[in-house]
């Protein structure tokens, strides 16, 4: 398989001059690949492990960069800690997607977490995230830990365990990720929802899937009475500026107590997220991304 591997990379890069490129919407986000690690088609999807120049390793399906070593904190505290820290006492998550590993470790970060469900569809990408990113996968061991190679979509079918904290950790919406965001796929999540529970769901670039976030967003208000939407500046994706959604039954991510925040975060160690960081994104969503009407 290394005689393989360097034939792709041969070819890979005179193709493209070394440079491995994610296209999207007829834009071009380029990266220097000084190295194929590792290139497999699983189930699923295409799996590659690419070395970048300036960015580490990074892990591609399909073709989408999902994570470089260099950045991917950046995507892994927003798509967590604005949740958990929103909630007063997260003890029981469940996050769909994510088998890298990154959401689980910053999740468990936070004490107060007992109890952590990953429903993974593709056991390919647990295993080569452990294999390659171990600063990323390190905490898919803890106990409090349970692996579930499942299609999400499923697992909240059959499941009847309620959680505080529901995160969408998924690939794009095409494929098996697509259902994640229909309706219907989201009111059957209410049943694995706490009373007072929150979800959070990583929704795509502002700038080139604004319809898209607006339709979720749309049907997410008929689900949770607080929806609020946050944005990111996450270099290594699409666009520059990434969007996620939380809808909450209960508590709302603008209100909470910042010295709340504060005293909690002070027994973690972040590199983007704090306390300011927390409201900063959510009062600074730009104006084309709320409603047509007060954006016209
Ligand atoms: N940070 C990422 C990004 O670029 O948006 C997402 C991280 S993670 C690698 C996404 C994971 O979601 C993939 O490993 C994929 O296999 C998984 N996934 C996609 N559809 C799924 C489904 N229906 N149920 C469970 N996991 C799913």
């Amino acid at each position: 398989s290394w005689i393989f591997i360097g034939v792709i990379l041969i070819q890979m890069l005179n193709k493209n001059d070394g440079w491995f490129y994610e296209e999207i919407n007829g834009l071009r986000l380029g990266f220097l690949v000084e190295d194929i690690l590792y290139h497999e088609h699983s189930s699923y999807q295409e799996i590659y492990v690419l070395k970048f120049k300036n960015l580490g390793k990074a892990l591609i399906l399909d073709q989408c960069v999902q994570l470089t070593e260099r950045d991917e904190y950046v995507y892994h505290e927003l798509i967590v800690h604005p949740a958990l820290f929103t909630h007063p006492c997260p003890q029981r998550v469940l996050v769909i997607g994510g088998g890298d590993g990154g959401s689980v470790r910053e999740i468990l970060k936070h004490e107060m977490v007992q109890e952590l469900d990953l429903v993974e569809i593709d056991a390919e990408v647990i295993k080569v995230a452990q294999r390659y990113f171990p600063s990323v996968s390190n905490k898919l061991r803890d106990k409090r830990v349970k692996i579930h190679i499942s299609d999400g979509r499923w697992y909240v079918k059959k499941n009847r365990s309620k959680y505080d904290i529901v995160i969408i950790d998924s690939t794009d919406p095409v494929g098996p990720a697509k259902v994640l965001y229909e309706k219907g796929f989201q009111e059957d999540l209410v049943e694995v929802l706490n009373e007072d529970g929150i979800m959070v769901i990583q929704s795509e670039s502002p700038y080139l899937h604004e319809q898209f976030i607006k339709g979720l967003c749309d049907f997410l208000k008929d689900i949770y009475p607080i929806v609020r939407i946050y944005v990111y500046a996450i270099p290594s994706y699409p666009g520059g500026m990434w969007s996620f959604i939380l809808g909450s039954f209960k508590y709302d991510p603008v209100m909470a107590d910042e010295a709340l925040i504060e005293a909690r975060w002070r027994k973690m160690h972040t590199k983007y997220y704090n306390p300011k960081v927390h409201k900063g994104g959510f009062l600074s969503v730009p104006q084309f991304m709320l409603k047509e009407k007060e954006s016209e």
